[in-house]
């Protein structure tokens, strides 16, 4: 049995002060449960959300790394200073990422395994553009992405990633996907894994949807077969709403 996962993706939003204020307010209302509930902050708030989550089963996320173990790569962040904080996830390839930091599916592979070798669960991000899905192809991308990705990872690893598929055209558009488009493309990628990894490791991977995803679309998405949780950006930043998506 798959543990639904609910990531918040607060992005560039909250300073140190609004994501302590945040966390105190959602520890109040949250109840541990079958749900692994994450929030991914930017690098400045980890600590901070770290302390106040400590006496809580609610895990930390990154929203980027970088591949190289150390280096001169001025303001990059490595695996190892994620790691010291205690961070439990790292999204990768996030469309914005990929967008306006010119982040490639070579990139995010060696990404993945910096991450992996670290012990930091990857959250790695999939998905089409508008102009993709409206010329049929959102499938075709979708496993060129998830096969470049995946080069030289082990079953192993695979089995413990997260994969989010975020279709492009429903990330901050308020126009979520159909749970019935949503549910197509997660069972599509569950079966890419198995093609490639076998039954064990498809059966455990978890696959998230996310875009647009809210308190009032929430419990049809979560409820589809192939979802098995979601990476939410916007809701995530207000403790009653996302309370309410954790709890769907
Ligand atoms: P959204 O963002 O929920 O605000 O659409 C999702 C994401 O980018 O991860």
């Amino acid at each position: 049995m798959r543990k639904p996962f609910i990531a918040g993706n607060w992005k560039m939003f909250k300073t140190t002060m609004e994501a302590i204020e945040f966390a105190e307010d959602f520890k109040k209302i949250y109840q541990s449960s079958d749900v692994q509930t994450a929030i991914c902050a930017p690098f400045t708030q980890l600590s901070a959300l770290k302390e106040v989550f400590k006496d809580t089963d609610i895990k930390l996320g990154a929203q980027n790394m970088h591949f190289a173990e150390k280096g001169a790569f001025t303001g990059e962040i490595s695996a190892e200073m994620l790691k010291e904080i205690g961070v439990d996830y790292c999204i990768i390839g996030h469309s914005e990422r990929r967008q306006y930091f010119n982040e490639t599916d070579e990139t995010v592979n060696k990404k993945l395994i910096t991450a992996f070798r670290h012990n930091i669960i990857p959250i790695l991000c999939v998905g089409e553009k508008l102009e993709e899905r409206d010329a049929g192809k959102e499938f075709e991308i979708v496993k060129r992405q998830l096969t470049t990705a995946l080069k030289d990872l082990t079953g192993e690893q695979v089995a413990d990633l997260v994969i989010a598929y975020e279709p492009v055209w429903a990330i901050g558009t308020g126009r979520n996907a159909s749970p019935e488009q949503a549910n197509e493309m997660c069972g599509y990628i569950r079966r890419i894994i198995n093609e490639l990894y076998g039954d064990d490791v498809s059966e455990k991977i978890i696959i998230q949807y996310g875009g647009s995803v809210k308190p009032t679309n929430a419990y049809e998405l979560l409820n589809m077969e192939e979802i098995d949780g979601a990476l939410v950006g916007g809701a995530s930043l207000i403790p009653e709403e996302f309370i309410e998506i954790v709890n769907f």
